[in-house]
């Protein structure tokens, strides 16, 4: 099975993930837990051109190669030999967050996009994805609360976090079969209880 996490800033992605991840353990299975971009040493070099600010001098369709690159590495070496191992892998970020930020948001031609995708991901399809919806107002007060150093892409106020909402609420709302919308406002238990009971529910045999 194929698990990923979707979401703006400060909506607690990489926490539920954990948190998931933790919980199907307990219940005996085996999990690989990983994210995007990143997650294979070859993509994790790239994550750190993308998010150091190394590349920003590349425009938006030469940077959604580069994520795509990421990604190719993480599915070929990680990904697809978990999967095919019999393992769970939760993933906290995937192809939703390059249709939200380098086509919603970056103005990438979808047609570019579905070409990366069938290239970089066509062999890790997720089984379920967990979009994690907060106002943007809590997502950039949560991620400013966490003292994190805000990556180049944090960088921006809360009209873009909006859209950044909009858009995976839209991504989510165009494939109900794979995507569930997760009220990630409260507290992090009880999210992670949702999402437990969800899980177990979308993924019955
Ligand atoms: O998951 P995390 O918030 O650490 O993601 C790192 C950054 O990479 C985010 O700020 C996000 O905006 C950016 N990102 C992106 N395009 C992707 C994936 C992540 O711009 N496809």
């Amino acid at each position: 099975r194929f698990i990923t996490f979707e979401g703006g800033e400060g909506t607690g992605k990489s926490t539920q993930a954990r948190r998931l991840a933790t919980h199907l353990r307990a219940l005996g299975r085996e999990v690989v837990e990983t994210r995007e971009p990143g997650g294979s040493p070859g993509a994790e070099a790239v994550r750190h051109v993308l998010l150091s600010g190394a590349a920003e001098p590349l425009g938006p369709q030469a940077e959604a190669l580069l994520f795509a690159a990421a990604r190719a590495d993480h599915v070929d070496m990680l990904i697809v030999p978990a999967l095919a191992a019999g393992r769970t892998v939760v993933c906290d970020r995937f192809i939703d967050s390059t249709r939200v930020y380098q086509g919603a948001l970056g103005d990438v031609p979808d047609g570019l996009l579905d070409a990366l995708e069938q290239v970089a991901a066509a062999a890790a399809r997720p089984d379920l994805t967990f979009v994690l919806d907060v106002p943007a107002e809590i997502g950039l007060a949560r991620a400013a609360g966490r003292g994190a150093v805000a990556d180049r892409f944090e960088k921006q106020g809360a009209d873009y976090h909006e859209k950044i909402r909009a858009a995976f609420l839209a991504r989510a709302a165009a494939d109900p079969a794979r995507c569930v919308v997760v009220d990630a406002s409260g507290d992090a238990h009880q999210v992670a209880a949702e999402i437990a009971r969800l899980a177990a529910e979308r993924l019955a045999p």
